[in-house]
């Protein structure tokens, strides 16, 4: 389990929010990130921040390559 938090910016490629973990080096600066919970892996993480208005959450490639899907 880890603390999941997700870009508020869509800056990448794709125009996704990406969902990092706590601890991922690409973590945003807290100005720049919305925490969203506890989560056992990237997917309930990506799921949990759809449910609240992301829709284009997207995992990040180096901490939630389970849940990167472009
Ligand atoms: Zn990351």
């Amino acid at each position: 389990m880890k603390h999941y938090y997700i870009n508020n910016n869509t800056s990448n490629p794709n125009n996704n929010n990406e969902v990092h973990t706590e601890d991922c080096r690409y973590l945003p600066s807290p100005s720049n990130r919305t925490y969203l919970g506890y989560f056992s892996d990237g997917i309930a993480a990506v799921a949990d921040a759809k449910a609240k208005g992301f829709l284009k959450a997207d995992g990040c490639i180096h901490c939630c390559s389970e849940a990167h899907t472009e």
